[in-house]
């Protein structure tokens, strides 16, 4: 795994290239924009080369973004639908143009209208926003990620995801993100060996493991199928350390980005830099 951490991007994108140096990362995930607001300015192709050219002498070997936390395309509200696939392809042609491969996006809430109306809406809507963009984004694949399953969220299920991405049109654009924090929240154990391969399986099954191309590597401050969405630090919590030994030293996934986000440390120290020291620790034991 390349492991890296989400790093802030205040000051500019560049920045969160800058901050993965000092914390040794060897991945990096970024907002490309603020996310909790709707509407940005886009970057210009100015701060588009400053951002590529960091990266591109950073020696980092990852690079993905993370999307608004507004976007629900299943949302009981016609506007929140509309806003969302507005914003999507905002954030796909941020990527594009900041040279980011990866886009990871929350499948969305159903707000009360159920799985699996929930679930056409989130395809149709992306398909839409695909159809509506003539020469859309051809070198970033969008993510989805796997849920904890809080209130209305779909995709704490793997067979949420994979039912998604079967009605996707344009198949190759398309991937999943792995939260070990929302899989363990959502009830799939990988604290001992055998529930490890147990639980790829399942999702080599439902999904596939060729769409896989990235994960979220975060411990879980709340138990196995609890469903809430707490994160904390690697091999604390209730995932322990074992799960994290297995996924950094399997060879199915060592060419991932793999990036923490962790909650600050407990002298409210913001820096990523200990969990990274920690999983890097796991290699060769
Ligand atoms: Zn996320
Ligand atoms: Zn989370």
């Amino acid at each position: 795994m390349r492991i890296g951490a989400h790093e802030s991007a205040a000051g500019g994108p560049y920045r969160a290239v800058e901050r993965a140096i000092e914390d040794d990362c060897e991945s990096v995930q970024l907002f490309t924009k603020n996310n909790n607001r709707w509407e940005q300015r886009m970057w210009t192709d100015q701060e588009a080369e400053t951002f590529r050219e960091t990266y591109a002498d950073s020696g980092l070997q990852g690079l993905m973004a993370h999307s608004s936390y507004l976007i629900n395309p299943c949302s009981s509200s016609e506007s929140t639908i509309e806003k969302s696939r507005v914003a999507l392809a905002d954030e796909l042609e941020r990527c594009q143009l900041l040279g980011i491969p990866y886009l990871v996006v929350h499948p969305g809430s159903h707000t009360g209208r159920g799985v699996e109306e929930g679930i056409e809406l989130i395809a149709r809507n992306i398909n839409r926003v695909y159809d509506e963009h003539d020469d859309p984004w051809e070198d970033v694949t969008l993510l989805l990620e796997n849920t904890a399953g809080q209130g209305t969220s779909i995709g704490h299920d793997f067979s949420h995801l994979g039912d998604i991405l079967a009605r996707l049109e344009q198949e190759d654009r398309f991937g999943v993100c792995f939260d070990t924090c929302h899989a363990h929240a959502a009830g799939y154990d990988m604290t001992d060996r055998s529930s490890y391969e147990d639980v790829w399986e399942q999702f080599d099954e439902t999904v596939g493991l060729s769409a896989l191309k990235a994960f979220h590597l975060n411990g879980s401050k709340k138990p196995l199928g609890s469903q809430v969405d707490r994160h904390e630090h690697i091999g604390e919590g209730e995932i322990g350390a074992d799960a994290f030994r297995f996924l950094v030293n399997d060879d199915r996934f060592d060419a991932h980005p793999a990036v923490v986000e962790t909650p600050p440390l407990e002298n409210g120290d913001p820096s990523f830099a200990k969990n990274v020291a920690t999983l890097k620790g796991f290699r060769g034991t």
